[in-house]
C-alpha cells in the first residue's frame, strides 16, 4: 500500500463545498482510501495576489495506484469540479497537487514528487505538518517542521477543524 499526501486548494465559488466534494470523489475511488484530513485553512494567495483568499487542506490517502495513476485521478477530479483557470497561479475552483508519494523521488515529464514548491509554501507546510509532524523531505531529508519554521505561518489561518473523514464527507456546510 502506498501513502500519498495530496494538497487541495480552492478559491472560487463555495470553497468548502468544493473541498468536500473533492474528498468525496477521492474516497469513492475503489483503489483509494482517505486516511487523514488536516484542518481547513484560509490562506492568502501567493504569486498572483489580486484574487480571493483560498481554502486549503492536506489529505493522506492509502492507494494501490502508482504515482502517475493517482495524478490522473487528481486531474479527473479537477475536471469533474470544472476547474477554470486563465491566469497561472490565478483563481481556480479546485487544485489537487501530489506532495509526497511514500518516500519516493519522482521526476517525469508530467510529475515531480516531492512537489517542487512545497518547501516554500506555508499553505502546504502548515496543514501537512498538522497531520504528519514526523515526516522528512525525501530529497533533502530535512524535517518538514524545520522547513515550516523557516517559511513561517504568515497568511495561513486555521479556519475550521475536521472531526474525522466520514464526518467531513457527510456533513453539509
Ligand atoms: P503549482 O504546481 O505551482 O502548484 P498549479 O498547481 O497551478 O501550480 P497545475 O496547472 O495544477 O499547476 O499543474 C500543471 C502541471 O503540473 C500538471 O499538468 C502536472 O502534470 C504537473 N505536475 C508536476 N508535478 C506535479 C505534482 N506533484 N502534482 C500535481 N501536478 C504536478
Ligand atoms: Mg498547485
Ligand atoms: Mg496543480
Amino acid at each position: 500500500m502506498n501513502e500519498v499526501y495530496i494538497s487541495l486548494g480552492s478559491n472560487m465559488g463555495d470553497k468548502e463545498e468544493t473541498l468536500r466534494h473533492a474528498v468525496q470523489l477521492l474516497q469513492r475511488h475503489e483503489a483509494v482510501e482517505v486516511i487523514k484530513l488536516s484542518s481547513i485553512y484560509e490562506t492568502d494567495p501567493v504569486g498572483f495576489t489580486d484574487q480571493d483568499v483560498f481554502l486549503n487542506m492536506v489529505v493522506l490517502v492509502n492507494t494501490t495506484l502508482t504515482a502517475q495513476e493517482i495524478l490522473e485521478v487528481c486531474q479527473e477530479i479537477e475536471q469533474e469540479l470544472k476547474r477554470i483557470r486563465i491566469i497561472r497561479w490565478g483563481p481556480r475552483t479546485m487544485d489537487l497537487d501530489i506532495l509526497l508519494y511514500n518516500h519516493d523521488n519522482i521526476e517525469t515529464e508530467t510529475l515531480i514528487v516531492p512537489h517542487a514548491r512545497m518547501h516554500e509554501r506555508a499553505f502546504v507546510l502548515v496543514p501537512l505538518v498538522e497531520i504528519a509532524p514526523e515526516l522528512k523531505h525525501p530529497l533533502t531529508n530535512e524535517a518538514l517542521l524545520t522547513m515550516l519554521a523557516q517559511v513561517g505561518k504568515e497568511g495561513v489561518i486555521q479556519w475550521k477543524t475536521i472531526a474525522g473523514v466520514s464526518e467531513f464527507v457527510h456533513s453539509e456546510s
